[in-house]
């Protein structure tokens, strides 16, 4: 093993991919298009700031989301991508006063979230002792990750972010399955598996692959979820009261959001039992 594996894992905080609103130009309040629905209120096309916005960036209704309709506000972690395409890719340049910007900007707002959503798991995934024999590889990743952030505004947009996605999820797929091999028993594979509305009250899914697997409305009450890989598991709605999630990974703490849960419910490290639970 070389040296350069045993550095720590570098932290969320470290890599900036924490989200900091009061360092961003509201760019996931303007750039992104939604559709009225029970999640957003309201119908808003790509590059129009959205009603609530405020002239300072901030969100005029933020304390009352839920309650007003927009509840998907609540869901959403830009992953820090805000605050860099603000504050490094266009140097602290707002679209308002610089409104020539404003559609390169928007523009690269999303391509700058892909590449952060992948540092994340990166960064998640060099802190999990049982994949270390692929820590080498995901160090390498996560620095080319990186690098590609720091491009200017034409060289994000000219990146084939899917493919550089794939070569990351490979790596991240070898991870999983280090760390899923060293759960005891045989371990359930519902990859990308329809499970909308599903009742898995109880179920043992210690050590399962959820990846990528539609749990809407699921019923999750009191599943054992430990070591389960949940990356991009779409948990919005499930109930996943009294579930023990101990261990779980690849899980963010937007798609916790999203779910239902109660005081029972057993998170694993690093996120935080969300505040309508
Ligand atoms: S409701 Fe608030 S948080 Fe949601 S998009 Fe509008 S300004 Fe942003």
């Amino acid at each position: 093993m070389s040296r350069a594996d045993d550095r720590p894992a570098p932290g969320h905080a470290e890599l900036n991919l924490l989200s900091d609103c009061g360092s961003c130009f509201g760019l996931c309040c303007v750039a992104l298009p939604f559709a009225a629905s029970s999640d957003f209120a309201v119908d808003k096309e790509a590059g129009r700031p959205c009603r609530n916005l405020r002239a300072d960036f901030r969100c005029g209704i933020h304390g009352e989301l839920r309650e007003r309709g927009f509840s998907g506000c609540t869901v959403f972690d830009c992953f820090g991508a805000g605050q860099k395409v603000s504050q490094v890719t266009f140097d602290g340049q707002d679209w308002r006063r610089a409104p020539g910007t404003a559609r390169q900007m928007f523009d690269v707002f999303p391509v700058m979230r892909q590449l952060h959503e992948l540092l994340w798991y990166l960064a998640e995934a060099l802190a999990l002792p049982d994949a270390r024999p692929v820590h080498p590889a995901l160090r390498a990743a996560l620095e080319t990750t990186e690098r590609l952030t720091r491009g200017t505004p034409d060289e994000l947009l000219a990146l084939d972010v899917p493919a550089h996605r794939d070569e990351v999820n490979a790596l991240l797929l070898r991870a999983s399955e280090r760390v899923r091999a060293a759960v005891p028993g045989r371990k359930k594979d519902r990859r990308g598996a329809d499970l909308f509305g599903a009742r898995l009250k109880g179920a043992a899914l210690r050590g399962a692959s959820l990846r990528g697997a539609c749990l809407i409305a699921a019923d999750l009450r009191g599943a054992d979820l430990r070591t389960a890989d949940l990356i991009g598991a779409d948990l919005r709605d499930a109930d996943l009261s009294g579930a023990d999630l101990t261990g779980g990974f690849f899980l963010t703490q937007a798609q916790l959001n999203a779910a239902r849960g109660d005081a029972a419910t057993r998170l694993p490290a690093g996120l935080t039992r969300p505040a309508h639970w």
